[in-house]
């Protein structure tokens, strides 16, 4: 069978597990350890605390540092309220294109990189060759998160890796973070005629938000003079502000749901620095002289790491030369790719199907893409002997 068939046979399989962030992937991953073990690669499975979740990171080849690590996320966006023409776990072919839920958003890119795995395993492998595959990217990069921690533990380090995210066979080689927050404020109720035996919490609120403003005006001129981000700095956006009930009561308790998209690291520190200095000095002291039980508590929703562009970075060199593609961008969506560059590897994404595609009703991947991301693939080859 050729490759391509291979990867077709493999990508009905996925998309036949209905993934969805929010269910178990386990029956996914167990279908691809069991492939990649048949094909001889070392295999292991860790799951989350919850047991019902899990990552798999397998490996072709010698045990040792330095390898390439492909990488996909194997959950998928729920398809409830979508119209779809066909079902769509079930993949079917149309006009030479591949639908079903996952086709391009990523388990195209996974079957691929599956598809390859036995053709890998032939050859005397000089430089390992790593299989990622997560759980949570869609929720928020969890797993991924989960997946780097073991691997400091194990204390293997892989040096490139590629997230085979839908960029049409472009390379990727930055994209911001995109952090999201949601900060409560408890105060006391009490009636309006009387703010002095009440602490409002929209008041409180309010004072939150004036500070994200100024943050924000504060982040434009914090934007690094070769930023190629759009905008160029790290952006605030105050996406809710809710609280209160009635003109004579005062509000007990606020929301601000808020996020930010750093474009270096350093910005988010120091945006969370500045609020927490506002809380601890000044907000809550101030609370708690009415109400010693008041307080601000802010919870983290996802913190998804920028991917920041490097001028060294083997994964570009490597990719360029496996796809002839002469430039490298940067976009505005977010992956996983920043969480494995904080382990010190150099990352693209790059990988088959487009990111208008994604997350929509009817998403497909064309056979072109696919055949193309075959042929990047089986170019690695020349780069693992
Ligand atoms: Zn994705």
């Amino acid at each position: 069978m050729s490759v391509l068939d291979d990867t077709r046979q493999l990508l009905r399989d996925l998309i036949s597990y209905p993934t969805v962030s929010a269910d178990s992937n386990l029956g996914l991953i167990k279908y691809l350890a069991d492939h990649l073990h048949s094909c001889g690669a070392r295999v292991d499975i860790w799951h989350d605390e919850t047991g019902t979740k899990a990552n798999l990171f397998a490996t072709l080849g010698p045990e040792r540092d330095g390898g390439i690590v492909l990488s996909g996320h194997s959950d998928v966006v729920p398809v409830a309220d979508q119209d779809w023409s066909s079902d769509p776990f079930t993949m079917t072919e149309r006009d030479g294109k591949w639908y079903g839920r996952g086709a391009c958003d990523m388990k195209g890119f996974i079957a691929a990189a599956a598809a390859m795995a036995p053709r890998y395993a032939r050859m005397e492998l000089q430089r390992p060759v790593h299989f990622a595959f997560t759980y949570d990217e869609e929720i928020g990069c969890f797993g991924a998160r989960a997946l780097a921690a073991a691997l400091q533990q194990r204390d293997l380090r892989p040096a490139v890796a590629i997230i085979g995210e839908p960029t049409m066979m472009q390379i990727i080689e930055g994209h911001k973070g995109c952090h999201e927050y949601t900060t409560r404020f408890t105060g006391l109720e009490g009636h309006g005629s009387r703010p002095d035996l009440g602490v409002n919490a929209v008041e409180y609120a309010v004072r939150y938000v004036a500070k994200l403003l100024e943050l924000k005006a504060e982040l434009q001129a914090r934007a690094p003079a070769d930023s190629r981000f759009t905008p160029p700095w790290t952006t605030i956006n105050t996406g809710a502000l809710v609280g209160g009930v009635a003109h004579n009561v005062i509000p007990g308790k606020a929301r601000v749901d808020w996020e930010m998209r750093p474009v270096q690291p350093r910005d988010a520190d120091y945006v969370s620095t500045a609020l927490n200095q506002l809380c601890q000095e000044e907000l809550i002291p101030q609370m708690r002289r009415t109400h010693p039980e008041a307080d601000i508590h802010t919870e983290v929703i996802g913190e998804i790491d920028g991917l920041q562009p490097m001028d060294d970075n083997e994964a570009r060199d490597i990719v360029m030369e496996l796809t002839g593609c002469r430039h490298a961008d940067v976009v505005s969506f977010g992956t996983e790719a920043g969480i494995f560059q904080t382990l010190g590897m150099s990352v693209v994404v790059c990988g088959p199907g487009s990111i208008e595609q994604a997350h929509k009703p009817d998403e497909f991947v064309s056979i072109d893409q696919m055949s193309q991301c075959l042929g990047m693939l089986e170019r690695l080859s020349a780069k693992l002997v």
